[in-house]
């Protein structure tokens, strides 16, 4: 039916939020108000990216650390193979365990220079499908895995990345988060053909709330996401008025979101880039409450 979404929604949704480690105490103090904010919300997990290249590593631990230490949250420590050797990364995924990390978001990861081919270090594992192997041998961890609607651009077609996804499931992951898209149409076509193949992996959707088309539009080339041609004109005349650009942000996340909600989807995971107000404001729509 046509009603908004605020009108379905049943006090059945859990969410999950995407923090990435600042680099300055300005951008720390951006992260914890908005971790602040959002805890309320109960999420599931809130999980912590690991910088292109493995450059952060000691802030993502650091990160990851302060959250378990200061809040009630439960922590996902994301984790590449890129620029490390098995031990060394198992040495990390040990820390974390021992820290009380038991969730860890298994990435290959992308090269250290934007637009090189990706190599694998030489004693290092050479997909996520190997890390999340590796990752089980060190310990029982919860694993989610990157997915992928509209492909990865490195695939060589859609059938052989759902192969790829197949491999980190039968590896170990529990579930899969998807990078994010703006048509609930090929989520579900996506979600359809993992559920023929795999039907107990839970695969989440990544929700990016779009404030600026042109940096949507950088992510998207590098990552395989269409950003649909009606964006354009929808933020058409508004880069000198942020307000409306949230406000034209929001309702095109929510709507997306009602209609994954209508088609099943009860998990939703958020990029936040460390701001706190649109998933916040998304989630209220739902009928996430603190
Ligand atoms: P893989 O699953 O290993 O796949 C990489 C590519 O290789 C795919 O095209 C796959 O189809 C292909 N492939 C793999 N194995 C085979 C095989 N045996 N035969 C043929 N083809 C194969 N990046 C970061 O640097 N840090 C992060 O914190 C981070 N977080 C992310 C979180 C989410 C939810 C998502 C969706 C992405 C994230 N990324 C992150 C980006 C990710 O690292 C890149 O998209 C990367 O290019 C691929 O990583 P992957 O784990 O999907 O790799």
């Amino acid at each position: 039916n046509h009603a908004p979404l605020f009108a379905k929604t049943r006090g059945d949704v859990a969410v999950s939020f995407e923090f990435f480690p600042p680099k300055t105490d300005a951008m720390a103090e951006t992260l914890w108000r908005s971790i602040e904010t959002l805890a309320p919300l109960k999420p599931r997990f809130v999980s912590v990216t690991y910088g292109a290249g493995g450059s952060t590593r000691e802030r993502t631990h650091a990160t990851v650390s302060r959250i378990v230490r200061e809040t009630e949250l439960t922590p996902a420590a994301h984790l590449t193979c890129v620029g490390a050797s098995r031990d060394e990364i198992d040495e990390v995924a040990r820390s974390y365990w021992q820290a009380g990390v038991r969730h860890i978001v298994a990435l290959r990861g992308d090269p250290p220079e934007p637009g090189t081919p990706y190599a694998p270090h030489p004693d290092g594992y050479a997909t996520a499908a190997d890390l999340v192997a590796g990752l089980k041998k060190v310990a029982d961890f919860d694993i989610s895995v990157a997915a992928y609607p509209e492909t990865h651009p490195e695939a060589d077609c859609p059938d052989s990345d759902l192969e790829n996804l197949i491999r980190k499931i039968d590896a170990g992951a529990d579930r899969a988060i998807t990078q994010f898209f703006f048509s609930a149409d090929n989520f579900f076509r996506f979600r359809d053909k993992l559920a023929a193949r795999r039907p107990d992996v839970e695969l989440v959707p990544g929700i990016l709330p779009v404030t600026n088309v042109a940096t949507a539009r950088r992510f998207a080339g590098q990552c395989g996401a269409a950003i649909p041609d009606w964006m354009d004109g929808v933020f058409e005349g508004l880069d000198e008025l942020p307000a409306a650009r949230q406000l034209v942000a929001a309702t095109i996340a929510g709507e997306l979101c009602g209609q994954l909600y209508a088609g099943g989807v009860r998990h939703f995971h958020f990029y936040t880039l460390n701001r706190a107000e649109l998933a916040f404001a998304i989630c209220h729509l739902l009928g996430v409450r603190g």
